[in-house]
């Protein structure tokens, strides 16, 4: 049977997205698997300018000074390659959970952070929103979605000095004037593909201006020059999300996903409101469309409450460690139906209570 796949990540992709992926794994380029033939092949080539195209196509980002590239090692990889490329003497971050203070913690290595401000206080429910963000910083940087606390920012501050986001977890779920960002960066394994590759978005106008040298896997120049194969790439992962890519262009884009996400999303958190069993972790103005945090009210319904996910086809919905309870990822391939049968077993779970 099918399962209602509501994990954090990796999680899951189209349907027919996984068909066409395994078939290209038999049969791709007439009788040669895709992993097996050369990454300078015009068959590869070809998927990899497809996929960096409608990357800034779908972002609204085509003819405005960005690149797109498909790189290796993770977001966290990224920490430490956006301090390496932009940051000369000091940057300012939003400390908004896990991640964040992963990406602080990097950056530190180098150079000066200044945590602009924190919702450590308690334990990241909230997204910080009255900071003075201080002079002179080489960038801000921010995480528009916190995949463990289940918050995600609305706005975005108006700045003098280049905007750097974590997107990995709701990239090309949401319409956002994305051209307000000089540096997106988001692993593949929450919204777009299978883990092993992380999409960077970069203006080209911000780079070039610090004076060390950039060891050239991590220096984004070097990555543009050669069009994202300075080194073989992940040729699996790549075509899989230029495929999830191709099917989200084919939905109509962005803004017919968000129209959806918003369904499931609204679906979810009545639920959770009008539930008395149920309460939402985070707080109800920073809520995220993609990764719903809640307890249960009541710890002793808790083996009646996952026999009966199970039962229902419902996997990996327990909550990250450092939050304990639930967490319904509600990925851009999630479909409708699959919030609709834990809505079900919710308010079942209510009936019999
Ligand atoms: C999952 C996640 C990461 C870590 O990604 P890796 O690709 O495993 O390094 C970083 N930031 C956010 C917001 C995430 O959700």
């Amino acid at each position: 049977m099918k399962k209602h796949n509501f994990s954090a990540g990796p999680s899951v992709l189209p349907e027919e997205v996984l068909e066409k992926s395994a078939k290209a794994l038999l049969d791709f380029d007439d009788g040669l698997s895709l992993i097996e033939i050369s990454h300078r092949s015009k068959a590869f080539v070809d998927v990899m300018e497809n996929a960096r195209s409608l990357a800034l196509e779908l972002l609204g980002l085509k003819g405005k000074g960005y690149k797109a590239l498909f790189l290796q090692g993770g977001a966290n990889t990224q920490f430490l390659a956006v301090a390496l490329n932009l940051l000369e003497n000091r940057a300012g971050y939003l400390n908004t959970g896990t991640w964040s203070d992963k990406a602080i913690k990097e950056a530190r290595i180098f150079r000066e952070v200044i945590e602009v401000a924190s919702s450590k206080d308690s334990n990241f429910n909230y997204i910080p929103k009255k900071y003075e963000i201080p002079p002179n910083l080489d960038y801000f940087h921010c995480t528009s979605n916190n995949t463990i606390f289940g918050t995600q920012m609305k706005e975005f501050p108006k700045l003098k000095v280049p905007l750097v986001c974590d997107m990995s977890s709701d990239i090309f779920s949401r319409s956002l004037d994305f051209s307000k960002f000089d540096l997106i960066y988001a692993g593949a394994q929450k919204n777009m593909g299978p883990a092993g590759t992380t999409l960077v978005i970069v203006k080209e106008d911000v780079l070039g201006k610090v004076t060390r040298q950039i060891p050239s896997m991590m220096d984004y120049k070097v990555q543009i020059s050669k069009d994202s194969m300075f080194n073989t790439p992940p040729v699996f992962a790549v075509y899989t999300s230029m495929l999830t890519l191709e099917w989200l262009k084919g939905l109509g884009g962005i803004e017919a996903i968000e129209k959806e996400n918003f369904k499931k999303s609204r679906l979810m958190y009545s639920e959770i409101d009008l539930n008395p069993l149920f309460e939402g972790f985070a707080a109800n103005a920073d809520r995220s469309s993609m990764n719903a945090t809640f307890t249960l009210t009541d710890v002793k319904l808790k083996t009646d409450f996952e026999d009966m996910c199970k039962d229902a086809g419902i996997n990996g919905l327990n909550g990250h460690r450092s939050v304990g309870g639930y967490r319904a990822s509600m990925y851009n391939a999630l479909p409708l139906g699959s919030v609709e049968t834990l809505v079900d077993v919710m308010s079942e779970l209510e009936r019999k209570a």
